[in-house]
């Protein structure tokens, strides 16, 4: 089956609209898996999610699945905008991390309710359901998701979807260097056994090393980490995901190009995460 994905946001922790972001995108996370038939099936609702809410009304789509990674703003502040939800005969579910202290729904409501937002969650119109993760791999039309937590403050997941034919890791938030990277097993890594032999790596790299050291426990990654991460798991194509907001197209591509020094010639040159980009997992 072939499977793409369509990045609609992949800027960390604030969107950034202006002139020195319009090659990579100021819009945060949020990725569309196109696999054909089935429902519509989106990774995390940043302030990307609206534009593609506009897409999916357009062509009529009624089913859609979004799972969240966790519930910061950059990661779930779109979901107010998402058009499908003023549609009685959409039906939503949304998955994220599960916390012992109140349910997804709860959590969820706190930042769609008055007064941080004019309209109750409990009254949009679509059909709207919450799982919590991880739980269960997620499957449909011979695609399937699996959940589990790994570090990043609060509770936070990444993921990692088969088709049969390839394999995508996606963790945009993630500080595997926290617990170390180099010289472990990645049984012993954080989101090791999410990432392992993964042919796509959608993974957090918002820093560059010098900056990395003073943001230290912060939950994001340096460059250095998100290669020497893709390395040690075994993945094959990385792509630079979660830009920090402070950073130019210019910067960005700075970062790159130093992704590409470390990585060297054994794998794929990495790639920035752009708007608009379509990969094609098996590509
Ligand atoms: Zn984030
Ligand atoms: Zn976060």
């Amino acid at each position: 089956m072939s499977v793409r994905l369509k990045i609609w946001g992949c800027r960390g922790s604030v969107a950034t609209p202006g002139p020195n972001t319009v090659t990579y995108g100021g819009n945060t996370s949020c990725v569309q898996v196109l696999a054909g038939g089935g429902p519509a099936l989106v990774l995390d609702a940043g302030t990307g999610i609206r534009a593609l809410g506009l897409d999916l009304v357009r062509r009529g789509t009624r089913q859609i699945h979004l799972f969240l990674t966790h519930l910061h703003l950059d990661h779930l502040e779109g979901l107010r905008f998402f058009a499908p939800l003023w549609d009685e005969k959409v039906t939503l579910d949304v998955w994220g991390p599960r916390s012992p202290v109140l349910s997804l729904r709860e959590r969820i409501l706190r930042a769609f309710s008055p007064p941080l937002f004019p309209v109750d969650f409990r009254d949009v119109p679509a059909r709207v359901t919450f799982h919590d993760l991880p739980g269960d791999p997620w499957r449909s039309e011979g695609i399937s998701l699996f959940a589990d937590l790994v570090l990043h403050p609060g509770p936070t997941l990444g993921f990692r979807l088969e088709t049969g034919r390839s394999t995508l890791a996606y963790l945009p938030d993630h500080e595997p260097a926290l617990t170390g990277i180099e010289g472990r097993s990645p049984d012993w890594i954080s989101g090791g056994a999410l990432a392992g032999g993964a042919d796509l790596l959608l993974h957090d790299a918002q820093y560059f090393d010098e900056e990395y050291d003073a943001k230290i426990g912060w939950g994001h990654s340096s460059v250095a980490h998100a290669v020497g991460f893709c390395r040690a798991v075994d993945a094959r194509r990385l792509v630079l995901f979660h830009h920090e907001p402070e950073h130019s197209d210019r910067t960005l591509e700075l970062l790159e190009a130093r992704a590409r020094e470390l990585t060297g010639g054994k794998r794929p040159p990495p790639v920035l995460a752009r708007e608009g980009m379509v990969i094609d997992l098996n590509g």
